[in-house]
């Protein structure tokens, strides 16, 4: 069933700060209201069914003018669940700027970016070059950032809290690494063809913190943990110690949940007790590897005072067995259906001084 995008209802207030996750099962989007009609989007992906980018669907379906009230679209790293896209959303958001990380400006990226394009035809590479071709149409340049960097403020005004937005990655040593990653991938001539499958470019990924005078909101793109200090979360809260950034009370979860980007690091130092936890999952590649698994929604729970799934995680046809997956996620109140139930959607939104009021819709579900 095709998602009803008018289900969404009406606009936040003015004064209200919004957070919605946006996960048709394979891919994410963030959307976010900053206060005083102001928008950021975050990653994009495609609803299943139109093929149109859902942060635009949304907007639209909001009776949010994107081309008027956009001023930020964000790129947190360039795997193809966080790109479907995003060249024309940015399009349609005419008067934002478009922010990725410096890493990407390498040359050695640009070589391996426009190989794969060659090579994997529609898809990543061409969702995420069409974000510079719509800058190149412009005259524009994208906003390059690395951790550290203060990507926007606002002044306290009306009422409203000071408010700003800073990245928190990826750190100087992610960046290195990544060049190194990727300058292995480029293809010589006359050599054998590489796999392009081994570079991580979530060693790369922006984590944003977005914060309203004493209260943060933490977007973890696909940032992985690491057991160096230089890497992963331990870098990132590194950045929000030298940032001064308040502790976040709403987290959109890194990496779909997995494993490798748990961090007691990011719950201890970048997080309130208890905050509210946005998971979208991760529905491509083999059945038992796909994130969230059972383990990693039980974790993510026991740690949250709200947690939400923005879609099951098993997709595709019915199975006759049950897989270890769908068995957590059943005993998680999850339901499985077809992949074509399409989008949904966790929207968090909060009014000045008070606290956050959870709206699902689609195939989003609560996991506590
Ligand atoms: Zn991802």
């Amino acid at each position: 069933m095709p998602f009803d995008w008018h289900q969404v209802g009406t606009p936040p207030a003015s004064d209200e700060i919004e957070v919605t996750v946006i996960g048709p099962g394979f891919g994410e989007c963030i959307v976010v209201h900053v206060g005083l009609g102001r928008w950021l989007i975050v990653d994009s992906c495609r609803d299943p069914e139109t093929k149109q980018p859902v942060a635009l669907k949304y907007l639209q379906a909001l009776g949010v003018n994107a081309g008027e009230c956009v001023d930020w679209v964000v790129a947190t790293h360039w795997h193809s669940d966080h790109v479907g896209g995003i060249g024309e959303t940015l399009a349609a958001c005419t008067s934002a700027r478009f922010v990725c990380a410096t890493v990407l400006q390498k040359r050695e990226f640009l070589k391996y970016a426009a190989q794969s394009r060659v090579v994997s035809g529609p898809g990543t590479a061409l969702d995420f070059l069409g974000a510079f071709e719509e800058l190149m149409h412009r005259k524009a340049t994208p906003v390059w950032t690395t951790g550290g960097r203060v990507l926007a403020t606002r002044a306290a005004t009306g009422g409203q809290p000071e408010f700003r937005l800073e990245a928190l990655s990826p750190s100087d040593a992610e960046f290195s690494l990544f060049l190194s990653n990727i300058a292995g991938q480029v293809r010589v001539k006359g050599m054998p063809h590489r796999a392009y499958v081994s570079t991580d470019p979530n060693h790369a990924a922006i984590v944003l913190s977005l914060r309203w005078g004493s209260d943060a909101v933490l977007l973890g793109a696909d940032l992985l943990s690491h057991s160096s200090p230089d890497r992963g979360w331990l870098a990132a809260a590194g950045q929000a110690t030298i940032l001064l950034a308040p502790k976040a009370s709403l987290v959109k979860i890194p990496h779909h949940g997995s494993e490798s980007a748990h961090a007691e690091s990011m719950w201890s130092d970048l997080m309130e007790a208890d905050p509210v936890a946005v998971v979208t999952p991760y529905s491509r590649g083999k059945k038992e590897g796909r994130p969230p698994k059972k383990s990693d929604l039980a974790r993510i729970v026991k740690l949250s005072s709200e947690a939400y799934l923005t879609a099951p995680t098993e997709s595709g046809r019915a199975r006759k067995k049950t897989s270890p997956v769908a068995v957590g996620l059943a005993q998680s109140g999850i339901t499985m259906r077809s992949l074509s139930a399409n989008v949904g959607l966790v929207r968090m939104r909060r009014a000045a001084g008070g606290s956050w009021e959870s709206a699902l819709f689609g195939r989003a579900k609560a996991l506590n």
